[in-house]
C-alpha cells in the first residue's frame, strides 16, 4: 500500500540528479549518460500545425526558416524557445528516461510552527474573517 505521506527516500544519484526530467538538444547530451535518454523528433509536423517538442509551441508565427548547412534544405525551427539553444526541424531532441525522480515528502508541508505577535494575530484573524465573508479585497501591509 502506499501512503501520501512517505518518509524521505534515497535520492537519485549525484551524477543524474542534474538531468532527470530535462529534454536537451545534442551538444548537452551527456555522453556517458545518453543510455538513460531517449531520442526524439524536435518538431512534428501536423496536418494544420508544427509542434515543437520541447516547449509545445503550435504558433505558427513563432517558427522561422533557416537554411541547413548539413542536409541542405531549409528546416523549421522554433523561435519561442529559441533562448535555451535552437531547436532545428532535422536534430533531434534527447528526453531523459532513465530513473524517476523521487521526491522528499514532508510530514506536514507548508506548516509552520511558530508564535505571531498580537499585531500579526490580529492582523490574520481579520484576514480570516474577510475570507470567510467573501469579500475581495483586503490589504495587508507587513513587513
Ligand atoms: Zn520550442
Ligand atoms: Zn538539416
Amino acid at each position: 500500500m502506499t501512503s501520501l505521506l512517505k518518509t524521505p527516500q534515497e535520492s537519485p544519484s549525484q551524477e543524474h540528479r542534474p538531468y532527470i526530467g530535462k529534454i536537451l538538444l545534442q551538444k548537452e547530451l551527456p555522453l556517458e549518460l545518453s543510455t538513460h535518454f531517449t531520442k526524439i523528433p524536435s518538431i512534428k509536423r501536423k496536418l494544420l500545425y508544427n509542434e515543437c517538442q520541447r516547449c509545445g509551441n503550435q504558433k505558427r508565427f513563432l517558427f522561422g526558416i533557416i537554411p541547413c548547412a548539413k542536409c541542405h534544405q531549409t528546416h523549421l525551427y522554433c523561435r519561442n524557445c529559441i533562448e535555451m539553444g535552437r531547436v532545428l526541424e532535422c536534430e533531434s531532441l534527447f528526453c531523459w528516461t532513465g530513473e524517476a525522480p523521487k521526491w522528499t515528502c514532508y510530514d506536514a508541508p507548508l506548516s509552520w510552527r511558530g508564535t505571531l505577535t498580537s499585531a500579526q494575530q490580529t492582523a490574520s484573524n481579520k484576514l480570516v474573517e474577510v475570507i470567510n465573508e467573501g469579500k475581495k479585497e483586503f490589504l495587508i501591509w507587513a513587513v
